[in-house]
Formats: C-alpha cells, structure tokens, sequence
C-alpha cells in the first residue's frame, strides 16, 4: 500500500483540551506537524508534555478538540468511528510500551489478530503472521504465549502484529520502556529496518537515547512543539558492524512552517 500524498500525516492547528471537573486541561495546543511518507520520527519531552495526545490523534485513537488532522490527504473529521477503524486497521500499525499482547493466545495467534479484522482467510493469515515473526526473528517462538517470552521477545511480537497489514504508517508510544538497554537496541534495530523497508515511523519516547536513533526529532513543552530538528540517526546496529559515520548536525525541519 503505498501512499502518494505528499504528507502522510498533516496536523493543523491542532488542539485538545480535557474536562476534568471545573479544570480544563490544554494537552495539545494549536499543533502543525506534517510528516512525509518515508520518514523516521521520535516525539519527545518530558512527561506530561502532550506526546500520548498527539500520538493518539495521529493515530485515530482520539480527535482534537479543535483544529485539523489529514490522515493520507484524508480529513478525519468527516469520517464516523467505523469509517475511522476501518482505515486505521488497513493503514497505521500500533506498539505500546505495556506490549497489549493477549495473555491467552501464542505469538502467532496474537500476530494473527489484525488480519481477522482485515477479513483475511485463516490460512492466509497463518502464512503472513509465520513470515512477520520471522522477520523479527522469531521463528523459533511462534507457539509461545506471552508470558513464556522475555519483555523484548514480547516487543518484537507486537512489532510483527503492528506490521502485518502492510500499514503505511507505524506509532509506537514509549516502545522501549519496559526493556533493558541491549533489548531496546534490538528493537531500535528493528525500527530502523522497517523505515528503510518503506514504513513511515513515529516513535513518542522521553529517552535521548532513542531519539538519538531518528532522523528527525519534535520536541513537546506544555502542549506544543517547542524543537523540530534533522540530525544523523546513531545507528542501532552493533559496533562492530561499522556504518558511515557522519558527523552529528543538526537543522530545523524544512517542513516545520506549514503555510
Ligand atoms: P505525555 O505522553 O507527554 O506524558 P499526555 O499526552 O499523556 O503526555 O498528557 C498531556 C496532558 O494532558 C497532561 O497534563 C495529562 O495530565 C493530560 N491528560 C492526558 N489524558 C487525559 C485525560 N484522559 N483526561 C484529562 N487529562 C488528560
Ligand atoms: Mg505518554
């Protein structure tokens, strides 16, 4: 599936607010954000700062209050909740930093799962959710449930699942959170890989570390975006396998000022 807007992702004046009692919570305020397909993005800032927000209107998960959001040229707010589901399953793929694996179900079960809402036949299904493991090298474990896997095995369970349907677009809030580092550099890995395979990738993490990993950086303060700036990604490979190297630098986005 391959997406030929210009901008995958095209947030204008974004804004959402929260009732809570007689508060009013500004967690996002009059966002722009554009994102092209192809890129490798981490939101960051420090908690609080509205990441989780933006990253659930990106993904359709939650509307903003005010303001546009343009999924793949689409505007989302003439689509009702079922049109919403439906071009979320076929488009953007989810991984969180809890896993939301299904405790009862193994791993190819669970990679299995978007595809049955996707309406694809089992046996087709069984075959993609067999290769999506494998991409993420778990062939060995496809029969596992949760539990019987490590925190970064699970990761990696949950990327096949997000990844499965060929989404254009792939959100992953604080997916290194519950990992150690060695695990989340194997995840990382995995990330860079999907991008250079084509998938438009936007990663909420409050850790520099991963962010380093990206190729472009927003940062979040107090509801809006504060930095948004290209660097050289460090590479998530090993040391020992040498990449070229290039100095750190650091620009502001071109597409920043959207007119
Ligand atoms: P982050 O992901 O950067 O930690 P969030 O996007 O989760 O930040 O939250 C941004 C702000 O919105 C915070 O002040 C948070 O308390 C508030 N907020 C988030 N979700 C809700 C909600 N469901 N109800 C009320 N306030 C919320
Ligand atoms: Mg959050």
């Amino acid at each position: 599936m391959q997406s030929t807007a210009p901008y995958l992702v095209r947030l204008e004046r974004a804004t959402r607010t929260y009732d809570a009692g007689d508060l009013r919570v500004a967690a996002l305020t009059a966002i722009d954000l554009a994102i092209r397909p192809g890129e490798l993005v981490a939101i960051t800032g420090a908690s609080g700062s509205g990441k989780s927000t933006a990253l659930n209107i990106i993904g359709t998960l939650d509307r903003p209050t005010s303001g546009r959001y343009f999924l793949d040229d689409e505007p989302v707010e003439g689509l009702d909740d079922t049109e919403l589901a439906r071009i979320r399953n076929r488009k953007i793929g989810f991984v969180f930093q809890g896993f939301h694996l299904l405790e009862r179900n193994s791993a190819v079960e669970n990679v299995e799962l978007p595809m049955i809402y996707a309406g694809v036949a089992p046996r087709e299904r069984r075959r993609r959710a067999e290769i999506a493991l494998e991409r993420v090298g778990l062939a060995e474990r496809m029969h596992h449930r949760p539990g019987q896997l490590s925190g970064g095995q699970q990761q990696r369970v949950a990327l096949a699942r997000a990844v499965v349907n060929s989404p254009l677009l792939l959100l992953a809030d604080e997916p290194t959170g519950a990992l150690d580092s060695a695990t989340t550099r194997e995840v990382l890995e995995l990330f860079t890989e999907l991008n250079e395979q084509g998938t438009t990738i936007v990663i909420v993490t409050h850790d520099p570390n991963v962010a380093a990993h990206t190729r472009r950086v927003i940062t979040f303060r107090d509801g809006q975006i504060v930095s948004d700036c290209l660097q050289s990604p460090v590479s998530a490979r090993p040391s020992y396998m040498p990449a070229a190297a290039a100095p750190p630098s650091s620009t502001t986005h071109p597409d920043r000022s959207l007119s």
